[in-house]
């Protein structure tokens, strides 16, 4: 089978004349910029603020954090997007592939909610073909599911909510067969045994992996979401976001937290050893049926009364994630590894619950 992107692009982007913003305009050397309309004095920050100033727009393409992504990640500068959270990557998808009332998109639930929102803002179709009840792939399922107008496949590894990874032969065999773009939603990657698929990428050029900094990074609040892809698909993305979607705050503050990848490690395997413990402290638990194994940094736990339980904990002032109305997570709750204090917390109220 010949891959051709173009092909699944709609013609309205295949068409655009993207917005070109002043700093995209000038690329060679200056001093005085009078080109942005910007204000050159400087901005309103009290006196010995620590913080740098902002009057000047941002790198449009990020490329300091790119070069510092492309350090860790060991993939080129060209073939990562940097999106205002993972949300935006999902977005600017499905607005490059997906004519709206036309074209289609297969989900594979119980899985991350925003694949589907996304797809109900933009008009498009949704495909359901669930998971098996052990939480695998129906690969065939997945393939008589697709036709001409299916543009997009969702797979989320390891999986939110459930945690598991998904089977990489399975994966691979969808790669090898699916007519669309495959998009391999990895935000948990970091707490998982499987190998990324961002190794994989010149070997399909329909792939598109999805990381984040919300999760194992900790910057959840900066809304840093990562794609990978072929340089095509990322100049698809470039030309379709808005011109500055990344804020130089965030830009910023994200290039010197990449510098502490010791730290980020140390609290991963500081989450896994947490979750081990969690996970026995569960199972002791007369009214938990199951604790579903988890390569995430969560834990999906099966209860014999979800509702319940939620609100013994609210009561208590412990927020976890009620799962029960989700396909297959019947009196499911997801539970978040928290610190060493939080979880002692967690069980020791669990251990008084009736
Ligand atoms: C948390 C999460 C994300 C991260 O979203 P951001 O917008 O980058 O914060 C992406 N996918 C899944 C499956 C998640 O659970």
């Amino acid at each position: 089978m010949e891959f051709d992107l173009q092909q699944l692009v709609r013609n309205n982007i295949k068409n655009l004349q993207p917005y070109s913003s002043a700093r995209h305009e000038f690329t060679g050397k200056a001093s005085v910029f009078l080109d942005a309309n910007e204000n050159a004095y400087g901005s309103p920050l009290p006196d010995g603020a620590t913080i740098a100033a902002y009057n000047r727009y941002p790198d449009p393409l990020q490329w300091q954090l790119k070069f510092q992504l492309t350090r860790i990640k060991g993939v080129p500068a060209e073939n990562i997007f940097i999106g205002n959270g993972s949300d935006e990557v999902i977005d600017l998808a499905y607005r490059i592939f997906c004519e709206p009332g036309k074209d289609n998109v297969i989900i594979c639930p119980p899985t991350y909610g925003m694949y589907q929102v996304s797809a109900n803002i933009n008009d498009v179709a949704i495909k359901k073909v669930p998971l098996t009840p052990s939480f695998e792939l129906d690969v065939e399922g997945i393939l008589a599911a697709a036709d001409s107008n299916t543009k997009l496949l969702f797979i989320c590894s390891p999986n939110n909510p459930t945690g598991n990874n998904m089977n990489r032969q399975s994966v691979e065999i969808l790669l090898n067969n699916f007519h669309g773009i495959i998009i391999i939603d990895e935000a948990y990657i970091n707490f998982s045994k499987q190998k990324t698929f961002i190794q994989e990428l010149t070997g399909y050029p329909n792939l598109i992996v999805m990381q984040t900094l919300s999760k194992a990074w900790g910057l959840a609040a900066l809304r840093l979401g990562l794609g990978f892809a072929s340089m095509d698909i990322i100049d698809l993305f470039n030309k379709v976001k808005p011109p500055y979607n990344i804020n130089e705050a965030s830009q910023q503050i994200a290039l010197e937290a990449l510098q502490q990848t010791p730290q980020v490690n140390e609290w991963i395997r500081e989450v896994v050893q947490e979750k081990e413990i969690l996970a026995s402290a569960l199972q002791s638990l007369s009214f938990v049926q199951k604790v579903y194994p988890s390569d995430a940094n969560f834990i999906l736990v099966k209860v014999t009364d979800a509702n319940a339980l939620y609100d013994y904990l609210a009561a208590h002032e412990i927020v976890v994630r009620n799962r029960t109305k989700e396909m297959h997570c019947d009196n499911c709750l997801r539970i978040t590894i928290g610190t060493p204090t939080e979880n002692q917390r967690l069980i020791t109220i669990l251990q008084q619950y009736k």
